[in-house]
């Protein structure tokens, strides 16, 4: 083979955010699914942010012409894309795809988004991140074929303009260790046997990038760096050799840049140093320096010491060292950020409102850039270059530790006081029965998640009380009324737990973050959750406490409107860390049991006022699970810990709920029935209640909710899919454990359809327990 590649770029990062500074991505691919605009202007909005980026990026420091840009561009995810180039489309699309095998963009946006009686692709976390991507289905019957030329038309695109960047793709091995079997799959396929029939398409992919004059070609291989996947560590790696080591041998072809995010590569690493990639990209914030370099020859080593994964700014000095111990293995080194910078807001300049002291702590995408930029000056001009730069971080680290706020005295000194049966409540028999008393609720009994549909009207008084142009109290108004209708709707349903809706809350976690000490919230740091979807995580960066009551005086009110049980809503500690931009200076589990203690008195507060069940949301209990088996213990010791530490005051009577949202239940479930939840509601419809085949066999023995209703789709389900899939649940659960509720709250979803499918699920649920004996 041969590649004419100049050498690797000194600074890069593995990507940047996609959504756009404005979130300018976001409105348009909205605009294109409301019929707003069309394919073609969709088409110029994308091409004139990725020309902005580019531009942006050259002006923060990376390099014009050096391959340092990264091509990382999606319309909605990394993994549908990478499915829809080499041309893994389920059966169920057929009809999407053209004669020449291609997906137009409404097409495309079909699989992530469903239609009619077909399912969209399952979504699911990206590791340990708050990313969501769409998992490939693939079979025996997958044919591949390079069907997008997407990737190529994009690097042309910024030839075009004058640059020359590097194409990002997920690598062939993660594609396919994340992929799940289709529908169509014998027993005990997996995708990853695909593997000789998957490496022909992206050597054609990156000798077409050659042609076009790619010198470098980033393949994203974190799925290497997790043990959680399920595929023996072995076959993993040997496809990991073999996809390599064809892609090597492709004639006339990039440079091969192999990023390995999210962790380290332990026995990986060997195997891609012995094989023909150019380069290869550590994640040296999560993982180790390697403690030899033997066998990687001429290979590049790409130190991710700027951590992509938060907002700090972080010891610059300790990272020009780590870098420093790079170098003494090999002296082909570059400096990048540990993952891509996805997971960041744009920049810090956007925010006015951080106070004096804040700013100086952090560090978006934009000053993550600067800082690569920094220590890639480093490397090549030496340490006395940047001395004062890494001096700045320095002092403002220290300056940070000891600013008011950081340490609450009052707060210590409870944490320390704690013992043990501040962490349990009392036997659960008990508690059914107390709890049965006081609930009488029928078999069978539904729920919702939580919020029903964020409205235009809600979302608008809520950006007057913002502005100043709606006083408080007229907010409060308009948002009981809401609350009111919604009451009203439940009963006319006839659902058997309310909920009040959370209209009042703009975000289940920055909500929380606005009514607690020891947060912040920013203006613009909206990051990509999924598809067109953005979160703006809050900052908690001091010593947790609850000044004041934060949800009593919405859950009373609602209970007041009904006779039937209402649930408070309350948001449990992991999802708050997991969701917000956390302090990185004291263990997460110390921070954890601050915010436990925040919610363990608001819990009391709301069951002083009558309510009976309070739902703790634990939708991130599995996204923080560390990707290495090592530290799980640790991680589900803290995790367990604060919520048990959130929940465990209340009487017998009170029934917990929690709601959990993946189905991957199985990884989990020994800390789900440590949680000692009365009620645990998970997501289910989407993988067809795949998950109660693991409660089954885990003997979880609590009240279980697997959801019947795919939220995250405009699809409504209709009386006999909901029958089916009861059924199938109680094949497997008791009916005595199960509850019906959907996958998830309602806050996306619009009015129409969720009124639909909240009946749908009602007079299914009815005919199903009409059949119980
Ligand atoms: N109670 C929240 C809601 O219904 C839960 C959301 C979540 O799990 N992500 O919106
Ligand atoms: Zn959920």
């Amino acid at each position: 083979m041969t590649t004419t590649a100049s050498a690797f770029p000194t600074g890069t990062i593995l990507g940047y955010p996609r959504i756009g500074r404005r979130r300018e991505l976001k409105k348009a691919v909205e605009a294109f699914w409301a019929g707003r605009i069309d394919a073609e202007e969709l088409e110029a909005a994308a091409a004139a942010l990725r020309n902005t980026t580019r531009e942006r990026l050259v002006s923060l420091g990376l390099g014009r012409t050096d391959s340092s840009i990264p091509e990382s561009f999606s319309y909605y995810d990394q993994v549908l894309d990478a499915a829809v180039t080499v041309g893994a489309i389920p059966a169920r699309f057929a009809d999407l795809v053209d004669a020449a095998g291609h997906l137009d963009l409404a097409g495309y946006f079909t699989l992530a988004r469903g239609a009619g009686e077909n399912l969209p692709l399952e979504m699911t976390k990206w590791f340990d991140s708050n990313y969501h991507y769409l998992v490939p289905e693939i079979g025996p019957e997958t044919t591949f074929s390079l069907a997008s030329d997407r990737i190529v038309r994009e690097f042309d695109e910024a030839v075009a303009a004058g640059f020359l960047t590097r194409p990002v793709i997920v690598g062939p091995v993660t594609f396919l260790l994340l992929a799940k079997p289709s529908s169509d799959a014998p027993a005990g396929f997996h995708p990853l046997d695909r593997l000789d029939d998957l490496l022909p398409v992206y050597a054609t992919l990156i000798e077409r990038l050659a042609a076009a004059g790619a010198e470098w070609v980033q393949l994203d291989e974190p799925g290497l760096v997790s043990e959680s996947i399920d595929i023996p560590r072995d076959a993993a790696l040997a496809a990991l050799a073999r996809a390599y080591a064809v892609l090597g041998a492709v004639q006339n072809r990039p440079a091969l840049f192999v990023a390995a995010p999210y962790g380290s590569l332990d026995d990986a690493l060997p195997v891609l140093a012995g094989s023909a990639v150019e380069a290869i990209g550590l994640d040296l914030v999560r993982g180790t320096v390697p403690t030899s370099a033997a066998g990687l020859g001429e290979t590049v080593l790409v130190a991710g010491v700027i951590d992509g994964h938060n907002i700090w700014r972080g010891d610059l000095a300790a990272a020009f060292e780590t870098v420093g111990r790079l170098s003494a293995l090999s002296d082909k080194i570059a400096v990048s950020s540990s993952t891509s910078l996805l997971h960041l807001p744009h920049d810090v300049t956007d925010e006015s409102k951080l106070g004096a002291d804040l700013p100086g702590w952090l560090a978006f995408a934009d000053q993550k850039i600067g800082q690569v930029a920094t220590l890639a000056r480093g490397l090549t001009e030496g340490r006395a270059a940047i001395q004062a730069d890494l001096d700045a971080a320095t002092a403002s680290l220290a300056a940070r530790r000891v600013s008011p706020g950081v340490r609450d005295g009052a707060v210590r000194a409870r944490l320390e006081s704690l013992t043990p049966a501040d962490f349990s409540r009392g036997d659960y028999e008990t508690r059914v029965a107390a709890q049965e008393a006081v609930l009488d609720l029928p078999p069978l009994p539904t729920t919702t998640i939580g919020s029903f549909p964020q409205t235009g009207e809600i979302r608008r008084a809520r950006a007057r009380l913002v502005s100043g142009e709606l006083a408080p109290a007229d907010y409060q108004e308009l948002m009981r009324a809401e609350i009111g209708r919604v009451v009203q709707l439940q009963e006319d349903l006839g659902l058997d737990v309310l909920v009040h809706g959370e209209p009042e809350r703009n975000d289940m976690v920055q909500y929380f973050a606005e009514n607690l000490d020891g947060f912040t919230v920013t203006e613009n740091g909206w990051v990509q959750s999924y598809g067109s979807r953005c979160t703006r995580p809050s900052i908690l960066w001091g010593d947790v406490s609850r000044p004041a009551p934060i949800t009593v005086e919405w859950s009373s009110y609602t209970q007041s409107l009904t006779e039937k049980p209402v649930k408070g809503m309350l948001t449990g500690p992991v999802t708050i860390l997991a969701w917000s931009f956390v302090r990185d200076d004291q263990p997460l589990g110390e921070t954890a049991r601050q915010v436990a203690l925040a919610l363990r008195d608001e819990i009391g507060d709301l069951e002083a006022a009558g309510i009976q069940v309070v739902q703790v949301d634990e939708p991130a209990l599995r996204e923080l699970l560390p990707l290495k088996k090592k530290d799980h213990a640790d991680y589900l010791d803290w995790s367990v810990g604060s919520f048990r530490l959130a929940t465990a005051g209340v009487a017998d009577a009170t029934q917990i709920h929690t709601h959990l949202c993946y189905s991957e239940f199985g990884v989990v479930i020994d800390a789900i029935r440590n949680l000692d939840a009365d009620v645990t509601s998970i997501e289910a419809a989407r993988s067809k209640m795949e998950v109660v085949a693991d409660i089954q066999t885990s003997g979880f023995d609590h009240g279980i909710g697997p959801g019947v209703y795919d939220i995250h789709s405009p699809r409504v389900p209709g009386v006999a899919e909901i029958t089916e899939l009861l059924e199938r649940a109680l094949e497997s659960i008791p009916a005595r454990q199960v509850w019906v509720n959907p996958d998830c709250g309602l806050k996306t979803r619009g009015y129409a359809e969720t009124v639909e499918s909240l009946r749908n699920i009602v007079d299914a649920t009815r005919a199903v327990r009409a059949t119980l004996v």
